[in-house]
């Protein structure tokens, strides 16, 4: 079966757009621009994996981590799992073809109207009525709804019965998964979702909505060429007003890498949250002049992951994957419930709790990662009857989400970025989200385990998967990065506070210079929807963003696109 992506080996000196990353934010740049009749090069460091090749053993989840901490790096470059060990906070962060898509949970919630209030954001951005068109379109795009049958399964009754405690009851949030078999909107026949629970892990049906099934095939579709293991390093002004993209090629199979340049009038940054402010702060320490406030208002949305041990009721939230693992077993899909707890006053103390899923892969890990002497039993026990019928059963897993102060900062380091935020770990959020998710463990009958990991190279530092900032909007360039299109405000000598690099954008998480409150993919998309509007109006193009029709393409054999 083919895919999207081709070899470097066929990669062109020019462009009209070059296109980094192809996550979220590069993805719509990708499939708008090119539909807009531009040649669009994408690059993304990491590689293709197609439907069905997603890791369901635990060898083969183990070589799909790559972590990165002070002086240390291990696995593969194109690991599906990248995770950066920080000394005040950890992350994790999708790598492939799709970016954090292809490994996450697909919660697509919008946030709310008073974060878009807040003044750190351009006010054009409340003005133009755009971001709602933005949100129309990822919403027609990726298509979030919600399990029909979420308060059938077990581990949507456990949440309600554990969530009394708050008198909170859950509901089913919208999901970027197909429920019922259908085309989606790039042309690709998604079959239903198996409820299988293997989200987190890579969807190995074709069900979850990712990138790679939406906006990267409408991309190819329209003739753009997408590159994997390509590595851009940082960006340069040529001679002649175009950009020169520095570009690593990282598919040497051992050998040094090489390096290579590509040019184009227009370079779309959506390397993600760490991606791209890496790429612009290595770029500022070659001599492009970007404003002073490149790195700040990093936000981790005040995200945790936790886990309840040891419930009373069973609770069946460990993947079955597909082909299923065990039968007669339905998990569902990564989260199917969501308490939402508001609060009409202050913003900051809203918080969703969603419970989660924990995929089939990594069922082998989980008496080493729970149980003192763990190992052993590990070996003992069948993993059947360990993780899907014994203590396993009654595993709880959560997500949560809220609001932080945004005050982390990025620097570069020996040439890379480092996270530095001292007080993260006194963050607020972090004792209202214990005090939360205590609660309804307990109500569960269970023990709450903040971290199972803190005895390891994790330590007790707090963790985020929504990475957020670094490269924020503001009005002008003593308050923001990009302006509200994502041009980047050019901080050369005698250029006005709002002057920007002429075809220089971001649009990934790194524009945010907030929390935001809600899983962030749904604005994230939105967001560069929106500059994608804008880029249309100032760059005189035209595209729609209309469904494809024509003959459906199978998610595992994408490539069929490439070739017609
Ligand atoms: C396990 C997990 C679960 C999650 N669950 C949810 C959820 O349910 N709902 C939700 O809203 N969010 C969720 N998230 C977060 C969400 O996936 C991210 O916020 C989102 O993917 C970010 O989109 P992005 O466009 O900013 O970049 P990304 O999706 O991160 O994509 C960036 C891409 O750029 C590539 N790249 C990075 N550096 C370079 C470089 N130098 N050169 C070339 N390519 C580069 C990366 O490999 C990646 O493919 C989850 C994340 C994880 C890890
Ligand atoms: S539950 Fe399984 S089939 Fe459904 S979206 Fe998640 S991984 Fe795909």
């Amino acid at each position: 079966m083919a895919g999207l992506s081709r070899s470097l080996d066929h990669v062109k000196d020019h462009y009209d757009v070059i296109v980094v990353g192809s996550g979220y934010g590069a993805g719509v740049a990708a499939a708008r621009l090119a539909r807009a009749g531009k040649r669009v090069a994408v690059l993304e460091r990491g590689r293709e994996v197609l439907t069905g090749a997603f890791p369901s053993r635990f060898p083969d989840l183990k070589n799909e981590l790559q972590v990165t901490g002070k002086r240390m790096r291990t696995g593969p470059s194109s690991a599906l799992f990248d995770v950066r060990l920080g000394e005040d906070m950890h992350v994790l962060v999708g790598c492939g073809l799709g970016g954090g898509s292809l490994v996450n949970a697909g919660v697509a919630l919008r946030p709310d109207a008073r974060v878009f209030a807040d003044d750190v954001w351009p006010g054009q951005l409340a003005q133009d009525g755009l971001l709602d068109e933005g949100f129309r379109r990822a919403e027609r795009w990726l298509k979030p709804q919600s399990d029909p049958r979420a308060s059938a399964l077990t581990k949507f009754k456990a949440f309600a019965t554990a969530s009394s405690a708050l008198a909170h009851a859950p509901i089913a949030p919208p999901l970027t998964v197909s429920f019922e078999a259908g085309v989606n909107a790039a042309g690709v026949a998604q079959p239903a979702c198996t409820r299988c629970g293997d989200c987190c892990g890579g969807c190995n049906v074709g069900a979850k909505t990712s990138v790679a099934l939406t906006y990267l095939p409408a991309a190819a579709r329209y003739g753009a060429e997408l590159f994997t293991h390509a590595a851009v390093r940082q960006i340069s002004k040529g001679q002649d007003g175009s950009w020169n993209v520095h570009v690593r090629r990282l598919d040497g199979n051992g050998a040094a890498p090489q390096d290579l340049v590509v040019s184009a009038p227009i370079v779309v940054l959506g390397a993600g949250t760490l991606g791209s402010t890496e790429i612009l702060m290595r770029s500022r320490a070659h001599g492009l002049a970007l404003s002073d406030r490149l790195g700040h208002r990093f936000s981790a949305n005040g995200d945790i992951i936790a886990f309840g041990y040891g419930a009373k009721i069973p609770i069946n939230a460990v993947g079955i994957g597909h082909p299923p693992k065990i039968e007669g077993l339905e998990i569902g899909a990564a989260v199917s419930g969501q308490i939402e707890i508001d609060d009409e006053e202050n913003l900051s103390n809203e918080l969703r709790v969603q419970e989660g899923v924990l995929p089939s892969a990594l069922a082998p890990a989980l008496p080493v990662l729970f149980i003192p002497n763990g190992r052993l039993l590990g070996a003992l026990q069948s993993l059947i009857a360990g993780v899907y019928k014994g203590p396993f059963a009654k595993l709880q897993t959560f997500f949560a989400v809220s609001h932080d102060s945004a005050a982390g900062r990025f620097v570069l380091e020996d040439d890379e970025l480092k996270l530095v935020w001292p007080s993260a770990k006194d963050e607020p959020v972090y004792k209202r989200l214990d005090e939360v998710l205590s609660a309804i463990v307990k109500e569960a009958g269970g023990s709450y385990v903040k971290n199972p990991l803190a005895g390891t190279v994790m330590g007790h530092q707090p963790a985020t998967a929504h990475p957020l900032g670094g490269a924020g909007m503001g009005p002008e360039r003593s308050n923001g990065v990009v302006n509200h299109k994502g041009q980047a405000f050019d901080a050369g000598a005698g250029r006005g506070s709002t002057a920007v690099h002429e075809g220089l954008y971001v649009v990934d998480g790194a524009v945010m210079p907030r929390s935001l409150g809600v899983n962030p993919l749904l604005t994230i998309t939105a967001l560069a929807e929106r500059a994608m509007l804008h880029m249309a109006q100032d760059y005189g193009l035209s595209f729609d963003d209309a469904e494809i029709g024509g003959t459906p393409v199978a998610p595992d054999d994408l490539g069929t696109i490439v070739t017609a």
